[in-house]
């Protein structure tokens, strides 16, 4: 199949940019020891895990359904933590899991007897150190409910524990940093974590990123878990996933109103929400920053300040024209939704051999029961 045949929107992750994503991924395992386990609230496209699973060892999830996802589609390890179990989510969750981790000292006392003597035990601890460039994304902003604070902690509580959960970064690119954090989590939580079987650090460790020091991390990761004499995982998303996979658009008109938008058929609101919330713009493909010709990207919802950035091109935009909206992977494709009722980008994966293979399409019946399957 050639791409130009392929119709717009649609969403290409590329088969050997993610090889190469988990192929850093198993040279950190090999280091350190660590076990990673793939953040599915991330990246949850279940047509490509056969490509990821030889790499990692299973997975982590935010909330019921993906616990179930990631047993189905992808096997291994499954952890199962959430900010807020229901009681019917624990009885679900406890017979597929292997680790279940509760966020707070209550629900580890409300449910732990339906899970213990099937999955592993676990509590999220709140370290109150956190490297994350936004306080939206800080789990240790002010206030936080994410975990419990070393000073909350009843120390009895790690009698029914195997393990406990630290998440306390955002695309930390530096090992440095994270190294710090580690110093910190071993000067308040040592003595408890010297009892534990397992410690997960969480996600947000951007080792994939270029020029990361990953034998500085790893050799941190096996000193802490040689030290406490636990296994440590960590628990990736975007680190797996970055600068996989395109957004693939068509510009559909070019307006101008002291300076020119390019209106493509697509929008941030629907299919690329990170891009409006963290007020991140996004790169395109086939842009030259500083060239000669200025663009808005725009996007095709009413949302007025709904665009994707404002780039150069060497030469004009025609209508009719395709962009890639790069790094569109990681917090997207779970997010998509049907606002103002714009069509919904198709996915594909490009394998390394060449060829290219349809995950999903999408057309109005979906739009239509997504919104009621009955009337009153
Ligand atoms: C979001 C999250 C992750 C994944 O974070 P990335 O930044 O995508 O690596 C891992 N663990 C927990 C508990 C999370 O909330």
């Amino acid at each position: 199949m050639n791409h130009s045949e392929l119709q717009t929107p649609y969403f290409m992750i590329d088969e050997e940019k993610l090889i190469r994503n988990l192929e850093t991924a198993q040279k950190l395992k090999e280091l350190s020891g660590v076990k990673l386990v793939l953040a599915l609230k991330c990246f949850s496209t279940w047509g490509v895990f056969d490509i990821i699973k030889p790499y990692l060892d299973g997975t982590t999830s935010s909330g019921p359904y993906e616990v179930k996802l990631g047993y189905e589609t992808f096997g291994g390890e499954t952890h199962a933590y959430s900010v807020g179990y229901t009681e019917q989510d624990v009885l679900e969750v406890a017979d597929i899991a292997d680790k279940l981790i509760f966020n707070s000292q209550s629900q580890l006392a409300h449910y732990r007897h339906l899970v213990e003597g099937k999955a592993s035990l676990g509590l999220r601890l709140n370290p109150g150190v956190s490297v994350a460039g936004q306080d939206l994304a800080n789990p240790a902003r002010k206030y936080s409910r994410l975990g419990v604070q070393a000073s909350k902690i009843d120390p009895q509580v790690f009698d029914a524990l195997e393990g406990v959960m630290f998440h306390m970064n955002c695309e930390n690119k530096s090992a440095d940093s994270f190294i710090k954090l580690l110093d910190s989590i071993s000067a308040q939580f040592g003595q408890y974590l010297d009892k534990m079987q397992w410690v997960s650090l969480g996600g947000g460790v951007f080792f994939t990123w270029p020029g990361y020091e990953l034998e500085k991390l790893a050799e941190a990761l096996k000193a802490f878990s040689d030290k406490h004499g636990v296994q440590l995982y960590l628990e990736p998303g975007e680190a797996i996933i970055t600068k996989t996979t395109d957004l693939v658009v068509t510009v559909v008109d070019i307006v101008e109103n002291e300076k020119k938008t390019a209106i493509v058929d697509s929008a941030t609101e629907a299919h690329r929400l990170d891009t409006l919330i963290y007020d991140e713009p996004a790169s395109i493909l086939e842009a030259t920053e500083g060239a000669k010709h200025h663009y808005v990207i725009g996007s095709c919802s009413c949302l007025a300040g709904d665009q994707f950035c404002e780039t150069q091109f060497d030469n004009p935009l025609e209508i009719g024209q395709r962009l890639h909206i790069m790094d569109s992977a990681g917090y997207t494709m779970v997010k998509l939704n049907w606002f103002n009722g714009i069509k919904m980008p198709s996915i594909y994966c490009q394998r390394a051999s060449g060829e290219v293979v349809k995950l999903n399409e999408f057309d109005y019946s979906d739009f239509k029961r997504s919104l009621s399957q009955w009337s009153v």
